[in-house]
């Protein structure tokens, strides 16, 4: 039987430099193997009709097809490692309080190691670390 998705609430901390740090309450969705290769196997297959169809198209022919194909294998490859997904929320800067967007996405590999993230108003490096609620 297939494990369902489980959704578990977790507390999404930004953390500053300093001992500064802001939190907010998010939820991490973990994403089982069988849709991460579903997910992976229609970017892959995706990118090839894609690309088939800029094959008519002169000089175009000669680049879309090859870079979209490759960028397809890089977003399955993705796809297929990003083992959980935290749900877009937003959370204020420690430093200067301007919202940050977090999560949404594909999804990460390891939601569990600090991410660095940068303050998009104050360009301050910080640190995004998610914990079980
Ligand atoms: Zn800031």
């Amino acid at each position: 039987m297939p494990r369902p998705m489980a959704d578990r609430a977790v507390i999404v901390t930004l953390t500053a430099s300093g001992d500064e740090a802001s939190a907010a309450a998010g939820t991490l969705i973990e994403i089982p193997r069988a849709t991460r290769i579903v997910r992976a196997a229609g970017f892959g297959f995706g990118s090839i009709l894609v690309a088939a169809l800029f094959i008519p198209i002169p000089i175009i022919h000669l680049l879309a097809p090859p870079a979209i194909i490759i960028s397809g294998m890089v977003l399955a490859t993705r796809q297929f490692r990003a083992t959980a997904r935290l749900l877009p929320l937003h959370v204020s800067c420690p430093k200067c309080g301007a919202m940050i967007t977090l999560g949404g996405g594909i999804g990460v590999r390891h939601p569990d190691d600090p991410l660095e993230v940068r303050c998009g108003d104050c360009r301050r490096g910080l640190t995004r670390t998610i914990a079980v609620a």
